[in-house]
């Protein structure tokens, strides 16, 4: 835990304000939440180290004030993919066709920062025939075809050259929140796009008010230090020299993004208000220990009379869970749809991942699943296997903010 003195020296990486709340300690978690173990011994000897939220008063940016850059790894025995879900290629292929068309991406060029083994970049580069790069350090290079488009994937981060000339689109999902300097980053690619003011920045993180308000209350992750609601990312952009062209949320409300390009407009610049944020965020505490409690006593319960329980999907909310909740190494199955995963170790709690197929052999009559979105998918895919088996998402017990509309803004000039 950090001293309230050290606190007062900080500054918020999106903001550089210095007033915060403290909002929760979170007990040590495996730092590596995605990296897979080969066995059980070293699963659980996992490096751990915990989570100090706070939330800047200015822009209301959560992030993790304990954070160390040098715990973490994105290797090649890290995989946080999530191809292999139906409903993620599905949301995948409607967000690379809604692109497509908006920005009239087609026979361009098309960056992607963090593009892992670049399932998006293809999907952008095969519908569009665009000519696509893609940057990340823990998949191999590649250069291939994908129908009339072409697709080039780097093993580095972005160091501020796209290759040549400027992309009409630049992409990054699920990149921002892993970066203790955000603001720097938005700076150096607004360096890297100096004088394209026509390219389009599509940047995707998790809904930090889906987390701390609603259905993603697992989603808190070592490598993730910051969580972002739209008016801190709406802000971080704008300060840094970027106009909104869209902003809103998908994904049933988990997902945030942002369409910016550079320039100013402060006409049609949205401006989000904070307060909502900041509500959800001095709340969060009481909610997320009683959300642990109550999951608490369930296992509890369920484990003394004999239930066979196994989680379903170990990705970062599924190890957050198992290893926060009380009585969570006990769950004895875990299973993953990604083969990749499956045969490996869950870090911390040391549980093999088996596949789904498993859990009819094993006979579970519950399965816990951390992440809700995927209820229905999960529900298909356990009547296909022919096992019956209850759905727990434990949201009974926890208490939700509605939001109406998926879309905070959108200019006219887009
Ligand atoms: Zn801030």
């Amino acid at each position: 835990m950090i001293e309230a003195t050290h606190l007062a020296t900080f500054l918020c990486p999106a903001c550089g304000g210095h007033s915060f709340e403290t909002i929760l300690d979170i007990p040590p978690v495996p730092v590596n939440c995605s990296v897979l173990w080969p066995d059980r011994n070293s699963a659980r000897a996992a490096r751990r180290a915990g989570i100090q939220l706070i939330c800047c008063q200015d822009c209301a940016l959560i992030f993790n004030a304990t954070f160390d850059s040098k715990l973490v790894e994105y290797d090649g025995r890290y995989d946080n993919s999530l191809d292999f879900s139906p409903s993620f290629r599905e949301y995948c292929e409607a967000l690379t066709g809604r692109l497509i068309q908006s920005y009239d991406l087609r026979k361009k060029r098309i960056a992607e920062i963090g593009s892992g083994k670049g399932h998006f970049l293809r999907l952008l580069c095969e519908a569009g025939a665009n000519e696509g790069i893609g940057f990340d350090p823990s998949h191999a290079p590649e250069t291939g075809r994908v129908g009339e488009g072409s697709v080039t994937l780097v093993q580095d981060l972005f160091r501020g050259d796209f290759g040549g000339q400027h992309p009409e689109l630049v992409c990054f999902r699920h990149v921002l929140e892993h970066f203790d300097d955000p603001a720097d980053f938005i700076r150096g690619l607004r360096e890297a796009l100096r004088g394209a003011n026509d390219s389009v920045i599509y940047c995707e993180v998790p809904n930090a008010a889906c987390v701390f308000g609603g259905a993603s209350i697992w989603d808190l992750a070592y490598p993730h230090v910051c969580y972002f609601a739209a008016p801190a990312l709406q802000r971080l952009f704008a300060s840094n020299g970027f106009r909104t062209l869209a902003i809103g949320t998908s994904c049933a409300d988990q997902y945030l993004y942002i369409e910016a390009a550079l320039g100013t407009d402060p006409l049609t610049e949205p401006r989000i208000e904070k307060e909502g944020t900041l509500a959800l965020a001095g709340n969060f505490r009481r909610r997320f220990m009683k959300t642990v409690a109550w999951w608490g006593d369930f296992l509890n319960e369920a484990l003394l009379e004999g239930r066979r329980l196994a989680l379903w999907g170990c990705g970062a909310r599924g190890v957050t869970f198992l290893n926060v909740v009380p009585g969570g190494g006990r769950i004895e199955y875990v299973c993953d749809i990604n083969p990749h995963k499956q045969g490996a170790f869950v870090p911390g709690t040391g549980q093999r991942i088996l596949s789904p197929e498993a859990l009819k052999e094993a006979a579970v009559d519950g399965v816990v699943i951390p992440n809700p979105v995927y209820k229905s998918e999960i529900e298909r895919s356990l009547r296909n296997l022919g096992i019956s088996a209850e759905v727990i998402t434990g949201l009974g017990s926890q208490r939700f903010v509605q939001h109406g509309s998926n879309s905070y803004a959108h200019s006219s000039g887009a």
